[in-house]
């Protein structure tokens, strides 16, 4: 029994694996225990998924191009990705945190935010809760660590989750939040990357206690109204978002066999382009923005290969989409194959009123212009039933196309 258990304003959990694709290979392969263990592929085009926590050491950490990675940590011990394996011991984890309650919130494989509200009397407390749950996670994965972070909010808690890691249990004082804030950096922010920090700091803003004194009003005349309003919120502890059982469960996408198998280059690129208008028109029909991009890519051997990458900002333009899944598709070694089937997908789906996207900040005439395009097409298309505008030229239909939407996996390995 904990002082907070008594504490009823504790009701979200953030738990999070600890380096979660490189934990489980040292699981299933033990002699790579603390060794700079480092998940990705070493290639000139390669990036890093996963580094283990003596590869950080040599600053290795996710998304560094591999090239950087061998330069930084030439002793580095590398392992291809094993998705299959990590989705696995995902479903594993995802299962343990469903024992303690039915609001689960995935954000990738190996994070979630849970909903303990109902669960508090049963359990006999949050903090009850996060030491059972990371006991039960090591125990029924055999041996994972997790950090959890325990608040009486989302953002708190994901924020206090990274606090201690790895094997962390972090439990926000709910009397104590502004203390915790203020000193801490802006990007230790949900939704602040690298671009909206430079931004910040750029006005003078470094750390949490300045946004706060900077007052609402400057934080929404640089950043706009719902994302400086909201980082205002947050700089202030307040996060009034709840549990999302629906997120990431679901995927949007479309793909096609060509009769002729395709070059990468103009003809991949128009296909790309087309499928990424379809896509981003579906996730703005059903008001979401998606996180992950996949890219899945079947060569005339019939070799099928997906790749996936996790956006900063969260889109429902078909700029992102296309931009992203073309360099997927320039990762892919087709090994002088043509291309028969050709897919984009998104997964890591959000609620397009989650606020503050990262990044938006300096892209937002940009982005606003090219909503306001997009907000013409779906118009024109409501009115013209599909035949009206059109952004840019697009090549020629290919045959069997198919724009699909499913429900089947929870979603991509991100990594972290
Ligand atoms: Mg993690």
């Amino acid at each position: 029994m904990d002082r907070f258990d008594t504490d009823s304003r504790l009701i979200f959990i953030h738990a999070d694996m600890d380096a979660f694709f490189a934990a489980v290979e040292i699981l299933d392969d033990p002699s790579l225990a603390g060794k700079p263990l480092i998940i990705g592929h070493p290639g000139p085009r390669g990036v890093v998924s996963t580094a283990s926590y003596e590869a950080r050491k040599y600053r290795v950490h996710s998304a560094l191009p591999s090239v950087e990675a061998m330069r930084r940590c030439p002793e580095g011990i590398w392992r291809s990705p094993r998705g299959a394996r990590y989705q696995q011991v995902s479903r594993q984890v995802m299962g343990v945190f469903e024992e303690f309650t039915p609001e689960v919130e995935p954000l990738s494989l190996d994070e979630a935010f849970l909903g303990i509200e109902g669960s508090l009397r049963l359990f006999g407390g949050a903090v009850t809760i996060a030491r059972q749950l990371r006991q039960r996670v090591h125990q029924v994965t055999g041996g994972l660590t997790i950090s959890v972070g325990v608040a009486p909010n989302k953002f708190l808690a994901k924020l206090a989750s990274d606090l201690q890691k790895p094997d962390g249990l972090t439990v926000v004082d709910p009397d104590r939040i502004q203390q915790l804030l203020d000193p801490l950096p802006v990007e230790k922010i949900w939704g602040v990357g690298p671009r909206t920090r430079d931004a910040l700091h750029h006005i003078g803003l470094r750390e949490i206690r300045h946004l706060r004194r900077a007052g609402r009003e400057l934080l929404v005349r640089h950043l706009g109204e719902s994302s400086g309003h909201h980082l205002w919120q947050l700089a202030h502890g307040e996060d009034h978002r709840s549990i999302s059982t629906e997120r990431g469960s679901r995927s949007i996408s479309r793909e096609s066999t060509f009769e002729i198998d395709i070059q990468r280059g103009a003809a991949s690129d128009g296909f790309l382009r087309e499928a990424a208008e379809e896509v981003a028109r579906s996730l703005r029909d059903e008001n979401l923005r998606a996180r992950t991009v996949r890219l899945k890519v079947r060569t005339g051997s019939f070799r099928t290969m997906s790749r996936s990458l996790t956006l900063d900002m969260p889109t429902q333009e078909p700029g992102p989409l296309f931009e992203t899944a073309r360099s997927l598709l320039a990762e892919v070694e087709l090994e002088g194959e043509g291309i028969r089937l050709l897919g984009l997908g998104t997964g890591n789906l959000i609620p397009q009123s989650s606020p503050l996207q990262p990044g938006l900040f300096e892209d937002r005439a940009a982005a606003q212009r090219q909503q306001v395009v997009s907000q013409l097409l779906d118009r024109s298309r409501r009115i013209e039933g599909g035949a009206g505008l059109e952004r840019g030229k697009l090549l020629s239909k290919p045959p069997e196309d198919s724009t699909t939407v499913d429900s089947k996996r929870r979603d991509d390995p991100t990594g972290g």
